[in-house]
C-alpha cells in the first residue's frame, strides 16, 4: 500500500558466505553516466588485480542497455543489471534497495561509487542496510598486502591529516571516491563480459517518494570539473579590481576562472568556482594558480592536474611543491606579461 514500510529479508546467497569481487556502482542518470564511474572502474581494476578477484560494474536504472558495453569497454568483467521503469529517475529508496539486494545475493568484498550527489545520498543507505561501514570522499585506495583489506584514505580534521581507514565489519567494504581523483582508464572498444540481470523487488506503490517536477539549474552554472584549463586566483590578488588580470589571461586561453576559499570569501569569485576540500575537485590539463599559497585544503582539490603553473612572490609558498612550473614574482607583472605573450600566439 502507498506509504507502507518495505522490510526486506536477505535474499538466498548462491555461493554461501563468500564475499569476493570488487564492484563499482555506475552512476547513470537521465541518459548520462557520471565519468567518475569509469575512473572507479580503472581504480577497481588495480584493486581487483591486487586481491586476485573479479571486477564488476553495477547498473541500476531504466533503459540502461546502451551503457552495458561501455562498462565492459572501461574494464568490467561482469555487469549486474537491474532495469525497471520504477528506476527511471533517481530516488534513494528503490536505488539503494536494488543495490543492497544485489550485495546480499552476490556478496562483493568491496563496493565503490563516486562521491557525487547520488553517491553521497545512496551509499550511506546501502551501508546501513548491510550493517557495514562506509568511508566517504576517499582520495586514495589500496589493498593491504597481508590482510587483503581495503585501505581507504581521505582527508580528515579539516584536511590537516590524511586518515587511512579500515572497515571493522570487514565485508562488504564500502567507499565513495571523489570525482577526478583517479585517472580515467583506457577505453577498449569491443571488450565483452558476463551480464547478470536481476529484478527490482519493489513496485511503484511501495516507493515512498514521488518526483513532481524537474527544475533546470541556472544555465550559467559553472562546471569546473569539466574545464580543460583553469585560471585560479587566491588572496594574493589583493583586490577585486585585480580580477581583470585573471579574466584577461582566462580570455586568451579560453580558460574557466576558479579560485580559493579566500577568493570566494573576499567576494571575488562565486562559491561554485571554489576548488578544494569544501569546493570542487578538478583535474584539468592546465591549472594556473595566481597568488595562491597552497593550503592543504586547496591542494587536495587540484594537485592531480596534468600541469600546474604557480605564480607567487614567496619562493617558499607550498603551491610550488605541487607545481610543474613555478614563477616567483609579483603577479601584477607576471600575469599581464603571460597574457601579452599568449596573445601573440
Ligand atoms: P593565502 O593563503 O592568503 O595566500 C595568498 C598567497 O598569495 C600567498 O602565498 C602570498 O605569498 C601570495 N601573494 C601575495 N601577494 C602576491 C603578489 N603580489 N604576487 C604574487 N603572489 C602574491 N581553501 C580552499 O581554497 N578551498 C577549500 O575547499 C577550502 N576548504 C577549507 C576547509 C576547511 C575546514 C578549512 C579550515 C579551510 C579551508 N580552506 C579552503 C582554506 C584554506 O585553509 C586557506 O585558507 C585558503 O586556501 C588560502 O587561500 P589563498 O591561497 O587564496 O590565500
Amino acid at each position: 500500500a502507498p506509504g507502507a514500510k518495505v522490510e526486506k529479508k536477505a535474499a538466498p546467497v548462491p555461493g554461501g558466505d563468500v564475499w569476493s569481487g570488487v564492484w563499482v556502482v555506475i552512476e547513470y542518470n537521465r541518459g548520462e553516466v557520471a565519468p567518475v564511474s569509469w575512473e572507479l572502474l580503472g581504480e577497481g581494476r588495480k584493486l581487483a588485480n591486487d586481491i586476485g578477484c573479479e571486477l564488476a560494474g553495477v547498473l541500476v536504472g531504466h533503459d540502461v542497455e546502451a551503457v552495458i558495453p561501455e562498462a565492459f569497454a572501461h574494464g568490467a568483467e561482469k555487469v549486474y543489471v537491474v532495469d525497471d521503469p520504477v528506476l527511471k529517475d533517481y530516488r534513494t529508496q528503490p536505488y539503494a534497495e536494488a543495490v543492497a539486494d544485489l550485495v546480499r545475493r552476490y556478496q562483493p568484498e568491496i563496493i565503490l561509487m563516486g562521491a557525487t550527489a547520488m553517491g553521497r545520498d545512496m551509499f550511506p543507505v546501502v551501508a546501513t542496510k548491510m550493517q557495514t561501514g562506509l568511508t566517504a570522499d576517499c582520495t586514495v585506495l589500496s589493498i593491504d598486502p597481508d590482510s587483503k583489506l581495503l585501505l581507504q584514505t581521505r582527508p580528515a580534521f579539516g584536511g590537516n591529516i590524511m586518515a587511512t581507514i579500515l572497515c571493522k565489519t570487514r565485508r562488504p567494504q564500502m567507499a565513495t571516491v571523489r570525482p577526478r581523483v583517479m585517472a580515467m582508464p583506457e577505453r577498449v572498444e569491443g571488450r565483452t563480459g558476463e551480464v547478470v540481470r536481476e529484478e527490482l523487488g519493489m513496485t511503484e506503490d511501495q516507493v515512498l517518494t514521488k518526483i513532481v517536477d524537474f527544475i533546470k539549474g541556472d544555465a550559467k552554472s559553472i562546471f569546473l570539473d569539466k574545464a580543460e584549463i583553469l585560471v585560479a586566483v587566491g588572496l594574493g590578488l589583493g583586490s577585486k579590481k585585480n580580477m581583470v588580470l585573471a579574466e584577461e589571461l582566462a580570455e586568451v586561453l579560453g580558460a574557466t576562472l576558479a579560485g580559493t576559499r579566500g577568493a570566494v570569501e573576499a567576494g571575488w569569485i562565486t562559491h561554485d568556482r571554489q576548488v578544494g576540500q569544501t569546493g570542487v575537485t578538478v583535474r584539468p590539463k592546465l591549472y594556473i594558480a595566481i597568488g595562491i599559497s597552497g593550503a592543504i585544503q586547496h591542494l587536495v582539490g587540484m594537485e592531480t592536474s596534468d600541469s600546474i603553473i604557480a605564480i607567487n612572490n614567496d619562493p617558499d609558498a607550498a603551491i610550488f611543491r605541487v607545481a610543474t612550473y613555478g614563477i616567483v614574482g609579483d603577479l601584477n607583472e607576471v600575469v599581464p606579461a603571460l597574457t601579452a605573450e599568449f596573445k601573440k600566439r
